[in-house]
């Protein structure tokens, strides 16, 4: 058997057009284009070039994008009174924070700050026990990317095993939280489960968020199943990028490709919750995507 591809890339682009024609509804019924606050602190590389372009995919698609560009010297206070102040800016829908922020800014406080119904982030506590109910409207980017790989492939989910290797707040536990939320049974696996690769064989949808380059190898996988790489392995000195999974097309039924896969996925997500965001503050049903 050689394994189908994933292709995060093209199903990304299909939400793209999608978001892009409710913006255009939106905006023809209420006379309002959805606005995401970006907020930098400090000039950290990777940070300019993320941030760059969750601005260029808003631009892309006819939302409206802020961005606060603040020194790394800023201090929490200043960060959290910029914050208020994009809570209660009534023409901002969105505020995303780009993390990490400087070591002297505590992480937590700022997440616990930005209001829930502005948290395109989706990790706020307030959403996060929505998430865990099953009622949630805005969701963490990578776990709604990776539910929405599944379903555009034609994967089923309802009464699928499905093992999550990673517990991380982040990815692991909601990507385990919405497989359960579309009837899946699922397994959540950590750095101190035994037997796992017995765990992984059982999986009809098998999803990795471990970090550990090629961690998951053929023989820990189910013939036929699904396999979604979360992993991002940069190497040092070289743009080639590795993730979690080992070659397993031989034995998997579908695999999402890294990268191309699950990471096109996650600044989509961005946009989709910046849209879902505005419905929700305009007291209109959500979005179909
Ligand atoms: P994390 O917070 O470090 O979590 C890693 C998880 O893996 C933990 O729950 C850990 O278990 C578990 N783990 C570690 N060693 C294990 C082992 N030997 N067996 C079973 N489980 C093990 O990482 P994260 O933030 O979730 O990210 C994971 C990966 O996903 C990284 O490569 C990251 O770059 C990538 N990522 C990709 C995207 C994307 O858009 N594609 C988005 C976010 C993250 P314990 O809880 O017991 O420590």
């Amino acid at each position: 058997m050689s394994a189908k591809i994933i292709d995060g890339k093209k199903i990304s682009e299909e939400i793209k057009n999608e978001i892009k024609a409710e913006v255009a509804e939106l905006a023809a019924k209420t006379g309002k284009t959805p606005c995401l606050a970006v907020v930098l602190v400090g000039a950290d590389a990777a940070s300019l070039i993320y941030v760059g372009s969750k601005k260029k995919a808003c631009e892309e698609l006819g939302l409206r994008s802020v961005s606060h560009e603040l020194p790394a010297e800023t201090t929490e206070e200043e960060l959290l009174s910029l914050i208020d102040r994009l809570n209660d800016d009534a023409s901002v829908n969105g505020i995303l924070v780009q993390m990490p922020v400087p070591a002297h800014i505590d992480e937590s406080k700022i997440l616990l700050r930005v209001s829930p119904v502005k948290d395109v982030d989706g990790f706020h506590p307030y959403n996060a026990g929505l998430l865990s109910i099953g009622k949630s409207v805005l969701k963490p980017g990578t776990a709604w990317g990776i539910i929405e790989l599944l379903k555009r492939s034609g994967i089923e989910i309802a009464g699928k095993n499905c093992a999550v290797v990673g517990r991380s707040n982040i990815v692991g536990k909601p990507t385990a939280l919405l497989l359960l939320a579309e009837n899946g049974t699922v397994t959540v696996c950590h750095s101190k489960t035994q037997n796992l690769a017995e765990i992984t064989k059982s999986a009809d949808i098998l999803v990795s968020v471990v970090g550990k380059k090629h961690f998951i190898t053929q023989d820990m996988v189910k013939e036929g199943a699904a396999v979604v790489d979360v992993g991002i392995h940069r190497v040092e000195g070289s743009k080639k990028i590795y993730g979690d999974v080992a070659d397993v097309s031989e034995k998997a039924g579908w695999v999402t490709p890294v990268p191309g896969g699950v990471g096109p996925m996650t600044i989509v997500c961005l946009l989709v919750n910046t849209l879902r965001a505005a419905c929700m503050q305009a007291k209109l049903p959500p979005p179909a995507v």
